[in-house]
């Protein structure tokens, strides 16, 4: 039978990205009958999709590969520090054809709809080329950031040049040679765009609405001789980023900011400035996170930095934000970002000043002037964390809309499972730890997890997993909790689901969509909740003409 032809699965995967590959692994190794189903033409997510210039990730490489097979640690070697999107699109391809997995995918296959059938335990999965599967357990890897969001501006579909938003950059190469181009938008992904753009446009005018602070990302290549280096260490590496919050490489400062001199604190920070990666935000003092005072100073240490950067002291101010403190957003890091506004052919627009009123034929107007171009890039982020589950139509017990349930704000258990929509696993789903910290290691743990909470219900005949509400109502009220020490819940970010693209996200609405407990702390409550025995989820085996769930683990 061909796979197209087939409808019943046990597990059916949605997403073929860095969670979808490796939940398929540990399926395919399980001997469970799995697919998965992926919109995209191919496999990838965030790799397949965003193919900007200059779009690279800001985890060390060698923390954000799969740690799972030491075969394949040692056969892949990551050629820098922090590796682009060619090339982690390609490590994900050789994952895929090294273990097989890719005759487990179904392309160009979008899930539309999905509805527990409450007789038979199982979820009924609509995809958009019209079939019905079914599948008793649904994992959904669907990204956190997949959703992407148009600013919402009159005009757009009357612009007469070249525009896409980035999560769409086109696969084939855009010249932008000689062209006068436009990016609408300044957070981490505009901040890899610019400096990589800018020495080959005529003329690129960026539109900010608000700066982000950011720091350098100092890549380098990695050698044979390092990658060796780094092969010998990689249970050392591995062990190491599960002990720190955010799964890096870099954990916190173990000094106080107040215990240091102030003399002491700039020659701390000024070693983090040189050094690669997330260090500056991540292995600084834990008070940046937590205190105004602290962090006002070292955000004040930063905009020196930027003015010293930046030619034109006005251009600078404007580069600095005002609204809120280093690190209380998600911080992108940069190459030579502050650089690009010194040539003379990029222009800064500071739209709280003059605001875009609409996209014209030939380029945009705010309220200032007409400008003309050739190409318009939006670079306006996503529908954050919520917005990938929003987009399909998940009903569950009742017929309840997971869409309306998380309206106001997500609620789950441990970030991997929703009350009254049994059998419907989240590896990295909104509040858990995966959602704001090293992808990959998140992932691997979220899989894991739910990998095994799947092989607990196997092996007792269970054919219904259902997270409590009392589970959910001590989660939800434990991960707003995380919030209340934290900056971070005073800014407009995605990590309180701010976006004024999306309708009831704009200002003054809080949601709760990551975890700040740390992975330490998270991977110590989830696998508690495992060993108990998963009190916290009510299990059946009341599917009354369901399929054997023992018969249908075998691989078809
Ligand atoms: P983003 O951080 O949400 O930035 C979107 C930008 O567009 C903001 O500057 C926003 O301004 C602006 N914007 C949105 N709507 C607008 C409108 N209607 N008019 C004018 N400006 C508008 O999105 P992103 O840069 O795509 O990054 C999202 C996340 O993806 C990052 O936080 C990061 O987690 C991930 N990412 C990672 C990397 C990496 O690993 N290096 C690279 C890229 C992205 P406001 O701030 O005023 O809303």
């Amino acid at each position: 039978m061909t796979k197209e032809a087939k409808t019943h699965y046990e597990v059916i995967v949605v997403g073929a990205g860095v969670a979808g590959i490796y939940q398929i692994k540990r399926l395919v190794d399980l001997g469970i009958d799995a697919t998965v189903l992926e919109s995209a033409p191919d496999l990838g997510g965030t790799w397949y999709w965003n193919r900007y210039p200059g779009c690279r990730f800001d985890s060390e490489s060698y923390t954000y590969g799969f740690s799972f097979s030491r075969e394949l640690l040692d056969e892949w070697h990551w050629k820098e520090r922090f590796s682009s999107q060619p090339e982690n699109l390609r490590y994900l391809n050789f994952v895929a054809d090294k273990f097989d997995l890719r005759k487990h995918m179904q392309f160009n296959c979008k899930v539309e709809a999905m509805q527990f059938d409450e007789t038979r335990d199982l979820w009924r999965v609509k995809t958009g080329d019209g079939r019905e599967l079914t599948a008793r357990f649904v994992v959904l890897g669907i990204g956190l950031l997949s959703a992407p969001t148009m600013p919402r501006i009159e005009g757009v579909d009357t612009f007469k040049g070249r525009s896409f938003h980035t999560f769409y950059w086109p696969h084939e190469p855009v010249d932008l040679v000689g062209k006068k181009v436009a990016i609408i938008g300044t957070g981490a992904t505009a901040i890899q765009i610019i400096p990589e753009i800018a020495g080959k446009v005529a003329d690129l005018t960026i539109f900010q609405r608000r700066p982000n602070w950011s720091a350098p990302l100092n890549n380098s290549l990695i050698s044979k001789e390092e990658m060796a280096d780094i092969r010998s260490r990689y249970d050392e590496i591995f062990a190491a980023c599960l002990l720190t919050p955010g799964a890096f490489v870099h954990g916190p400062d173990k000094r106080g900011f107040y215990e240091v001199s102030r003399e002491e604190r700039v020659k701390f920070w000024d070693k983090l400035y040189d050094e690669p990666g997330f260090g500056i935000w991540l292995a600084n003092f834990r008070e940046i996170f937590t205190d105004e005072v602290a962090n006002a100073e070292f955000s004040e240490y930063i905009a020196d930095r930027i003015r010293r950067r930046v030619k034109d002291p006005r251009v600078a101010e404007k580069l600095i934000p005002k609204d809120h403190g280093f690190g209380v957003q998600r911080v992108p890091l940069e190459t030579h970002y502050f650089e690009a506004y010194n040539r003379d052919n990029v222009h800064l627009v500071d739209l709280k000043e003059t605001p875009i009123e609409r996209i014209t034929e030939k380029g945009l107007r705010t309220t200032g002037r007409d400008y003309e171009f050739d190409v318009i890039i939006y670079a306006t982020g996503f529908d954050a964390i919520t917005g990938a589950y929003d987009r399909i139509d998940i009903k569950g017990i009742g017929g309840e809309t997971l869409y309306r349930k998380w309206k106001d704000a997500p609620q789950t258990f441990l970030g991997m499972l929703v009350h009254g929509f049994p059998n419907l696993l989240m590896p990295t789903g909104p509040q858990s730890a995966s959602a704001s910290t090293n992808f990959p290691r998140g992932i691997e743990n979220g899989v894991n997890w739910c990998t095994d909470l799947m092989r607990y219900a196997w092996d007792r005949g269970y054919t219904r997993a259902d997270a409590t509400r009392e589970a959910e109502e001590r989660w939800t009220a434990h991960v707003v909790k995380m919030y209340e020490m934290m900056l971070m819940r005073k800014a407009k970010s995605w990590f309180t689901g701010y976006n004024s693209n999306v309708a009831g996200h704009e200002e003054g609405t809080i949601r709760y969509f990551v975890y700040n407990g740390g992975t330490p702390k998270f991977v110590g409550i989830v696998n508690e909740v495992a060993a108990k025995g998963y009190q916290e989820i009510a299990f059946s085996s009341g599917a009354r003409a369901g399929q054997d769930a023992t018969r249908s683990r075998v691989t078809a």
